[in-house]
């Protein structure tokens, strides 16, 4: 195995059937070796990087009804809701109130939401109150696109000119079918995920990637979930950084504990497989300080963010500025803070 990571070192790209054969034979130890030395050659050792954004979960009604999702509800729940354009207004006046420059915009896919409200939402945002958008998912995209009869890559279009600037790569999970099935079977298949992934790109915006792991899935479905992502970025070359999250126990849906050596040599293989990925995030705010500071000696360059207003997740993370430097520093490097397309912003 040491022939195989040496040669990932060399700047050669892992194939398919290596990988398996590299992750089930190599302690994890000495994958993590490697990735930090891939983490050096791609970013430096001197520094890791974080960012601040607002979270604005615009409604928690959906109806694509994945078996994960504690998230979700139905229209008739005491618990659902659906922002108003006034609360638009009242968010973004609180970013600007607390010098917060950008926002996640995410919520379930709700039917009774219109065309105009998402482009006002974002004229809102962006136009009016000059607040940086990421928002939406492939997800949203192909399921807006049946709702509001129009293709995608003219919804995009529609969405980036009235405010929208980039679109985190989420809705993946673990794109085999077997997970598919067992995870959000009426989410899309990979070929679909990446066909909307590439009209991203073709829109001219930057996004991202993620795997969550700790489920039924095996290295083959792994490495799979990286090939499609490695390949598309091969591509469109607009997937700034990867993110490898755990599942958090939401609903019924079994979920098995991952421990930090699963989790450490998991990242690390990340790292090794996505060569053309620069940067690799872990979050602190899903999996806490200790599994994060480890993690940035592991392949990770970057500690996601400080987030304001998460709802989705049960925030084990910083939640300020000075928190975030502090964490940085006290794991040995230097803090940089970014922005969602990993511009340095300081
Ligand atoms: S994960 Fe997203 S798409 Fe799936 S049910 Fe929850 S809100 Fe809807």
């Amino acid at each position: 195995m040491k022939k195989i990571l040496d040669s990932i070192l060399k700047n050669n790209r892992l194939t398919k059937t290596e990988a398996v054969e590299l992750f089930l034979n190599t302690p994890w130890t000495e994958m993590v070796q490697a990735a930090h030395q891939k983490r050096i050659q791609l970013n430096g050792e001197k520094y890791a990087s974080y960012t601040v954004f607002k979270t604005l979960n615009y409604t928690n009604i959906c109806k694509i009804n994945c078996n994960y999702c504690g998230f979700k509800c139905s229209e008739d729940s005491k618990d659902a809701f659906a922002l108003s354009l006034q609360d638009m207004e009242e968010a973004a006046k609180d970013c600007q109130a607390n010098s917060i420059n950008q926002v996640l915009f995410q919520g379930g896919v709700n039917p009774n939401l219109t065309l105009d409200y998402y482009l006002e939402c974002l004229n809102i945002l962006n136009k009016k109150y000059n607040l940086y958008v990421r928002g939406f998912s492939p997800v949203e995209f192909i399921e807006f696109s049946k709702i509001f009869n129009i293709k995608i890559p003219k919804l995009i279009n529609k969405f980036k000119t009235a405010g929208l600037c980039s679109v985190p790569g989420s809705s993946a999970e673990i794109m085999t079918p077997e997970m598919r099935e067992l995870l959000s079977p009426h989410k899309p298949s990979a070929e679909l995920w990446c066909d909307t992934m590439q009209a991203v790109a073709d829109a001219g915006l930057q996004s991202s990637a993620s795997m969550i792991i700790g489920s039924n899935e095996t290295i083959a479905d792994i490495v799979q979930h990286l090939e499609y992502i490695r390949n598309l970025q091969c591509k469109t070359g607009h997937i700034n950084s990867f993110i490898l999250w755990t599942w958090q126990k939401q609903t019924d849906l079994p979920v098995r504990h991952v421990s930090g050596v699963e989790y450490f040599k998991t990242l690390a293989f990340c790292r090794l497989y996505l060569d053309n990925i620069k940067h690799i995030e872990v979050s602190v705010l899903g999996l806490g300080k200790e599994i994060g500071e480890i993690a940035l000696n592991c392949g990770a360059n970057d500690i996601s963010s400080v987030v304001i207003n998460e709802r989705v997740l049960n925030s084990k993370g910083l939640t300020t500025v000075q928190e975030a430097e502090e964490f940085i520093k006290h794991a040995g490097y230097i803090p940089l803070l970014r922005d969602f397309n990993y511009r340095l912003t300081q």
